[in-house]
């Protein structure tokens, strides 16, 4: 994905849905509804139904071969996708549990682009042919079945927003986060440093750098290990790699 051009204007959620009013919702409040003060990002609604052609501005259908529920029509869809790229965003998502599902690496290739536009679907989701003729990247949340994208692209964006520059006040926040380093977060504690009879572990009372660094590495290990197998294989496949990596620049420095 091609990096930011220089332009005037901040990194666009362009959302195409049939109930533009959910939207900021609640990414009007907190980081993002401020950073959305500031001017750090944008946020456009087109309201699908806006492009049905007869009066009763009909944008879905019953399926061909029958069964139950709706389907969006691929020509209303197309319309508003039409309008949507315009000025080139890109790219256009659908967000559908059929995607590719949801994860960091992918927020932040979404972020260090212009922006997204987001096509939320709703009833039986979209006719295939709109999907292949408009080359949409398909993205899910989760392995369940919301009742329309909406959620969905609440979700991304606020996960996209709080990555752009400024957004976030410590960058250091950022990088020690669950996913960052490929392995979960370490438990956090504050005051008070003993509540019901549970203390703090004591290592994150002793003001000693280096052995809370080491502490926290090996709880987001063994957290990761416990809870997520798949994060963990491939967690230990790039310290294996990197391990490769440092042995062969040695061999050729040597
Ligand atoms: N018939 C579809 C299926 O079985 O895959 C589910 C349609 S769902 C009721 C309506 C819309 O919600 C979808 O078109 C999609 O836009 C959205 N949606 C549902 N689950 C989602 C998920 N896990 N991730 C992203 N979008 C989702």
């Amino acid at each position: 994905m091609s990096k930011a051009p220089q332009s005037q204007s901040p990194w666009t959620a362009r959302i195409l849905t049939l109930f533009p009013e959910m939207f900021p919702g609640p990414l009007g409040h907190s980081l993002a509804g401020k950073a959305l003060e500031r001017g750090d990002w944008a946020i456009e609604t087109i309201d699908i139904r806006g492009f049905a052609t007869d009066r009763h501005r009909t944008v879905d259908d019953t399926p061909f071969g029958g069964g139950p529920g709706m389907v969006m029509r691929p020509d209303v869809v197309d319309a508003a996708l039409d309008d949507a790229t315009r000025d080139g965003l890109a790219p256009a998502i659908y967000l559908t549990p059929r995607g590719r599902v949801l994860d960091q690496a992918l927020v932040k290739e979404l972020s260090a682009g212009r922006g997204v536009v987001l096509l939320c679907g709703r009833y039986e989701g979209l006719d295939e042919r709109v999907i292949e003729a408009r080359g949409l990247m398909e993205v899910s949340l989760g392995d369940f079945v919301l009742s329309g994208g909406e959620p969905a692209a609440i979700a991304l964006i606020d996960a996209a927003v709080r990555l752009l520059p400024g957004v976030m006040g410590a960058e250091e926040t950022l990088e020690e986060e669950s996913f960052e380093s490929g392995l979960l977060e370490y438990p956090q504690y504050t005051r008070p440093a003993e509540w019901c009879g549970r203390q703090v572990p004591d290592v994150l009372m002793s003001g000693h750098h280096e052995k809370i660094k080491a502490w926290r590495k090996l709880q987001a290990e063994r957290t990761t290990q416990s809870r997520r197998p798949d994060l963990w294989a491939a967690y230990q496949k790039r310290l294996a790699q990197d391990g490769a990596g440092q042995n062969q620049k040695k061999g050729r420095a040597s």
